[in-house]
């Protein structure tokens, strides 16, 4: 467990919009996220806890990428403004067929997935990315692959 130095309430939704496999709770004030083996969650309360830690030195070295993306949200909170309701609810409304209806729907396996739509599943949850699809690599898919994208991260953190 780590702890903010503030309250974080107003940090999530940006987090939210910006991390493509987060998920989020007003409610329960908490967003969570895959980041590679851990699982990363973060309260309104500034509470910060993540699983699968090996030792401190990977604590530290986790805390500080966090760190730096909450720093990086609170940016864009000053220059843009709380993110609207429509954008939250929008990603909220994301599901794999909505990916699937995107993907190239040629079940070729080349990324490791028996079919198109275990991979919009999985990209999803976090335990694939965009890059594990070569085809949408190929011009052909790049609208695509944008649309995605921006339907997963409507909001990129500088
Ligand atoms: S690599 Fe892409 S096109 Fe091929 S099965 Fe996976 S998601 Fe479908």
């Amino acid at each position: 467990m780590a702890h903010a130095d503030k309250p974080l309430e107003d940090v999530l939704p940006v987090l939210y919009l910006a991390i493509p496999n987060a998920k989020y709770s007003k409610k329960l004030g908490a967003l969570s996220y895959m980041y590679q083996q851990h699982l990363i969650t973060i309260f309104a309360n500034g509470r910060i806890g993540m699983t699968y830690v090996k030792d401190r030195s990977e604590a530290d070295q986790l805390v500080e990428e966090v760190r730096r993306l909450i720093n990086r949200a609170i940016i864009y909170l000053k220059t843009h403004g709380k993110p609207s309701l429509e954008m939250i609810q929008a990603k909220k409304e994301l599901t794999p067929v909505k990916i699937y209806e995107l993907l190239p729907k040629t079940n070729c396996k080349m990324c490791r997935e028996q079919s198109c739509f275990t991979f919009a599943a999985k990209l999803l949850n976090g335990e694939k990315t965009l890059q594990d699809c070569p085809p949408l690599e190929s011009k052909e898919y790049s609208v695509c692959k944008f649309q995605i994208e921006r339907m997963m991260s409507p909001i990129k953190l500088k």
